[in-house]
């Protein structure tokens, strides 16, 4: 049966709207930016705690009970081989876009040049392919769970169920406990998300109070070429695939992921907004055994606004270097900016750090950083919106998948 219309979305709307204007009254006041991180950002901090909190237990029950209800490890191959091709050529999508807008921007004399005289930054220690590979793979049951570490906590999930498959009647107790565990945990997690019209405000009150006045300047042409990126791919790429792929209208689809869009802007973490996104994919007809394995995965590993604004900043800061990029350094970015994104965490700013490596790659200067680092908040809020909505998407359609599969076995 399907449930009602997420009742919370025009709540969450309302909150989001009320936390802009209260962040751009208390801007205009002369202590206003202190008042709104010393006495609203606590309690929007604390909205995310929760959120954080629930998590880990969230994806470590769904996924291994997911697994369980598949009765089948082949197909959970089947679910990760779709799910991995599917983020990848979006991702690769949303960056040659990125790089087509920045560059017919550049043409258009768009973006104004900053001076990149004495700029500083330090790029965190980079980490070689191998070094990613390997840390998927958890060497110990317990600190992956304590540090939210997502994709070993994945591969924790996938063993418990796997387990439990090949233990056959006696682990028939285990399923049972982590399917109870995971009904307990999701009922955690309506009562966090009833907060939310409250947290989405507190959240984002603060970060209009703090950047307002920043975005109006001379970065502005740049966040607005990264926000027709954000815009466009949702469109095409998600509009069409959900539509051929998954059997969803576009509306209906960007109707029901309202909610964990909107929590997705205020919050800037992919999975932070994760409980979220469960929720509304699985309104959107997404069955719960493919979600809760796709979803989590997502959110570490599909960040196709990020890439999107990798892209845009590539370009803009060669431009200020007054580099041009050629068509080699472009596939370089667009390989690079995929890769980039399975190493970005779902977690707010890190697709800035994660930008150093793609500028690295064609050798544009890893100090032109700076030049969008005081805004990227602002960038944030829009790619990590982008970022989960491709997740929910590939939810949808693989789940269709594996309805017409599962109907097709029964057939026969
Ligand atoms: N904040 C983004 C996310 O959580 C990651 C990023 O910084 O690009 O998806």
């Amino acid at each position: 049966m399907k449930r009602k219309q997420f009742p919370l979305a025009l709540w969450i709307f309302v909150g989001l709207l009320a936390g802009a204007a209260a962040g751009a009254a208390l801007m205009c006041l002369p202590n206003g930016v202190d008042i709104a991180k010393s006495y609203i950002k606590p309690f929007g901090t604390i909205f995310l705690n929760l959120l954080k909190f629930v998590v880990v237990p969230i994806v470590l029950f769904s996924i291994a009970s997911g697994v369980i209800s598949m009765g089948d490890i082949s197909r959970v191959g089947s679910v990760g081989g779709k799910t991995v091709v599917y983020y990848m050529c979006t991702t690769a999508f949303a960056v040659i876009l990125a790089l087509i807008l920045a560059s017919a921007a550049k043409a258009m004399n768009l973006f104004t040049p900053l001076d990149t005289a004495g700029l500083e930054y330090a790029p965190p220690e980079g980490q070689s392919l191998m070094d990613t590979i390997v840390a998927i793979f958890p060497s110990n049951a317990v600190t992956p769970l304590a540090s939210a570490t997502m994709l070993q906590v994945i591969v924790i999930s996938l063993l418990l169920g796997f387990g439990v498959l090949l233990a056959g009647d006696k682990g028939r107790v285990a399923g049972d406990v982590i399917s109870s565990f995971n009904e307990v945990f999701l009922k955690i997690m309506d009562l966090i998300i009833r907060l939310s019209p409250l947290g989405v405000a507190c959240l984002i009150c603060p970060v209009v109070a703090e950047n307002g006045p920043q975005v109006l300047g001379k970065l502005a042409a740049v966040l607005l070429v990264a926000y027709v990126g954000y815009i466009v791919h949702a469109a095409v790429v998600y509009s069409s695939s959900v539509a051929a792929l998954g059997g969803v209208s576009p509306l209906a689809f960007f109707r029901g992921m309202a909610p964990a869009m909107m929590m997705a802007f205020s919050s800037a973490s992919s999975v932070g907004t994760l409980p979220f996104t469960l929720e509304c994919s699985e309104r959107l007809g997404a069955r719960r055994e493919v979600a809760s394995f796709v979803l989590p995965l997502g959110a570490t590993i599909n960040m196709d606004g990020t890439a999107i604004y990798q892209g845009v900043c590539a370009v803009f800061i060669a431009s200020c270097y007054g580099m041009d990029l050629t068509l080699g350094n472009m596939a370089t970015i667009v390989l690079t900016a995929t890769l980039a994104s399975v190493g970005t965490a779902g977690v707010p700013g890190a697709g800035m750090v994660m930008l150093a490596m793609v500028l690295q790659s064609v050798n544009i200067p890893v100090e032109g950083i700076a030049l969008v680092a005081g805004i990227d908040r602002v960038f944030d809020m829009g790619r990590t919106t982008i970022n989960i909505t491709g997740d929910a998407a590939c939810a949808v359609i693989v789940s269709k998948m594996e309805d017409r599969r599962l109907a097709k076995a029964e057939k026969k």
